[in-house]
């Protein structure tokens, strides 16, 4: 989606610059209102293209956390997956345990 947008924008913007070029040339006229349309397609493309690729890297940053054991997408603001969640508290609590034994 982002790679398309991308590329049609600096399509557009070739375009734009390519019909300037032709229509001096070939019709010794500027076309300048075609060319701006053109232009103005091709900068909302692009600003399009970069908006959307911050939003999914966002999105893939917030949705992206996965457990660190056995790489599960975990709920957001969770660190483990249900399963490993239980089994590092269980671990805490036990080194908790030890080191009041020691102490
Ligand atoms: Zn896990």
């Amino acid at each position: 989606m982002v790679t398309l947008l991308r590329t049609l924008g600096i399509l557009a913007l070739a375009v734009a610059i390519l019909w300037m070029v032709v229509s001096e040339v070939v019709f010794h006229e500027a076309r300048a209102t075609q060319v701006r349309i053109l232009l103005g397609a091709g900068a909302v493309l692009l600003v399009a293209s970069l908006i959307l690729s911050v939003f999914s890297r966002l999105s893939s940053k917030m949705a992206g956390r996965r457990c660190p054991r056995c790489g599960k997408p975990v709920q957001q603001g969770h660190t483990y997956c249900q399963d490993h969640l239980k089994e590092a508290v269980d671990q805490f609590r036990d080194d908790q345990r030890k080191k009041g034994h020691l102490g």
